[in-house]
Order: structure tokens, then sequence, then C-alpha cells
């Protein structure tokens, strides 16, 4: 099979290799598409504590099942399915109220197990034995469905916000998450959605989502912007979806009393501080919120968003390039040239 193995910053190569073995309990997957998520990037030009490479990467994965291995129960070759990637410890206490993104014992695929930009993979007998492969409706579209998996984090994210009938919600970062927040907060019954970015080009991208305003915060000033638009009361939600200290300290100016916000970005590990004028959030009672990955159910809230176009998956998918040009793809993203691209093994 041809995948494609990271080699170090900045090296990737696309080798032929045998098709995994599957031994018991374990399910051979052929992959149809895989995403390419901002964590891949950044995989690619610095590397990653879970990924010693050489390594296949990619976690945003759907496929079908081709193997199943001795003693599998509850999945069947033809099964479509989407990849979960957090494999984690099934027994401590967040494990247990189905919280599998906050146990302390995580593995991932894609990181520390072989991912999805290769024509095959296996899902790990643990992962197995945990559902790891969440089964869609035969009628699925796999290439949708590569978008389960961020789009599952985006409904974690929102989770906390409580998102009410009519509130205005402001996004700062209008690449693909930014716009899945959009689709989402729609969702929710939001009232006005703006969308603020500093790159034009990503919010020209991004006008196929449809939020109501949108805002080049390099060129307006986005406070002046945001209170002229909000009768000068701020908005009920904001939600970072850059890996930017100074957006998240902007956003907190912006939020009216009892406004919640969301981190939803991380930001670069040498540099994580940022600037809180804490008594913003005591006097407007204002909830600051984290958010990692997502946890098993939250995918089958994202799939079933997905394949009921709730949340338009094709109009997020603006590149769909062959396993030869993941780095291309990787690129693409990197440059905000594209919003969603996608490795198809079918190019
Ligand atoms: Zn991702
Ligand atoms: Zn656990």
């Amino acid at each position: 099979m041809r995948a494609a193995f990271f080699l170090g910053p900045g090296k990737m190569e696309v080798r032929d290799v045998e098709i995994p073995r599957v031994e018991d309990g374990e399910i051979l997957i052929k992959v149809a598409a895989c995403a390419i998520c901002g964590t891949d990037v950044r995989i690619f030009q610095h590397g990653h504590s879970h990924v010693v490479p050489p390594q296949i990467t990619g976690h945003e994965i759907a496929g079908e099942i081709v193997e199943v291995g001795k003693g599998v129960e509850g999945y069947r070759v033809g099964d479509k399915v989407v990849v979960i990637t957090v494999i984690s410890c099934g027994r401590c206490s967040y494990c247990r109220k189905g919280l599998q993104n906050l146990c302390p014992e995580q593995k991932y695929i894609g990181y520390d197990y072989p991912g999805g930009f290769a024509e095959y993979m296996k899902m790990p007998r643990k992962g197995v034995e945990h559902g790891n492969l969440l089964v869609l409706p035969a009628d699925a579209d796999l290439l949708e469905a590569s978008l389960v998996e961020p789009l599952s984090c985006v409904v974690n994210g929102q989770s906390y916000l409580n998102i009410g009938l009519g509130e205005t919600v402001l996004v700062i970062g209008a690449g693909p998450i930014g716009c899945m927040h959009v689709a989402m907060a729609r969702n929710h019954g939001a009232g006005k959605i703006f969308l603020a970015d500093i790159s034009e080009e990503r919010l020209q991208l991004a006008q196929r989502i449809g939020a109501d305003l949108y805002i080049n915060s390099a060129q307006e000033n986005l406070k002046e912007v945001v209170l002229r638009a909000t009768d000068g009361l701020g908005v009920n939600v904001a939600i970072v979806a850059a890996s930017s200290g100074s957006a998240q300290e902007q956003a907190l100016e912006l939020l009216a009393p009892q406004g919640r916000m969301s981190l939803f970005g991380g930001l670069p590990k040498d540099k994580p501080t940022i600037t809180f004028n804490s008594n913003i959030v005591h006097y407007k009672e204002i909830g600051v919120f984290g958010v990692f990955a997502s946890h098993a159910s939250q995918y089958e809230e994202a799939a079933k968003l997905i394949y009921t176009q709730r949340v338009k998956a094709k109009d997020l998918i603006t590149h769909v390039l062959p396993l030869e040009k993941v780095v291309e793809g990787i690129d693409l993203v990197k440059t905000g040239k594209a919003l969603k691209a996608v490795v198809s093994m079918e190019k």
C-alpha cells in the first residue's frame, strides 16, 4: 500500500509498504478520506511529543472495514466508519463519565499509532475494545465523513457555551474550525454571527458559510465594529478559533455581561501567557472555557449533523488531493489558501 511517512520536521515521503497484518482483536480499515488538520501542519513543521518518526500521521479519517481479527465483536466487514482519535485508559473517573479526551493516559491514532494518510490503517485491539470506530449509515459520503472529527471538537467547544436563541456570537479565526463554529452557532439558534480574521483571503473563502458580518480585523478596529453592531453592548459569546493570545485578550473585552468565551485554539508552547483583565470577568460575570478534542458521543452528534446537512461539509471542503500531494495539502492549510483540504485515496 501507499502511505505518507512523517520523517521529521519538514520531511514527509510517500512510500510503498506492506498492508498492516491484522492480529486477534484488531480491525483493518481501507481509508477513503483523511482531512488535513491544523495539528497535522504543526506536526509537519515542528514534530510532536506523541509522534516518533517515521510515522504515518493524519487523524480525521473515514473509511471502510475490510478485515476483522479473531474475536472482534460488533463490527463487520463493509461497515463504513469514522475513526475516533483518542484511545483512553477506560478505567479512570473521566473515562467512566465518557470523557475520553480528559483521560490522563491518552494515546492517539495518527500520533502514537499510524494514522490515515495511507491506503489502509489498523485499529489496535484496545481501540476496538473501547469502541473507537463510529459506524456510519451505509449511504454515508466518506469524503464528508472525514470532517466528523474536527466538527466533534466544535460540538465539544460549544457544549460549554450555552448559546441561546437570538444571542450574538463572535468567532475570531475564519479557518475551517471558525467556519464550523459559525454553522454550529446557527444550529443553536444564534441571532447575529460575526466572523473576524486578519486574512482577507480567509474571509473571502469563508463567505460560503454565511456569517452575518465579516470583519477584517487587520483593516478595521474589531472592538469598534462589534460595539457598533451590538448597540454598544458587546457579544454574548466569543469564540477564539485562532492561535493568538492577543485575539484572546481582545475577545474578553468584547463580551456583554454574562458573556461566555471559548479559548478554542491553543497558544504556542513557548508563549502561552496572556494578560487577562480579571475585573471584566468579575464585574460582568463572564464565563471562560477551555476545550480540548472531543469524546465519542460528540463524534456521533457531529456525524448526524453532517449527514442531515445541518452542517454542510461539502461547503467546507475546498480541496481534494491524492495521497502523493499531502505535503501540498499541508501547505494549502498552512497558508490559509484552503478551508478544508482532504486527502482522498480514490484520487
Ligand atoms: Zn483534527
Ligand atoms: Zn481514562
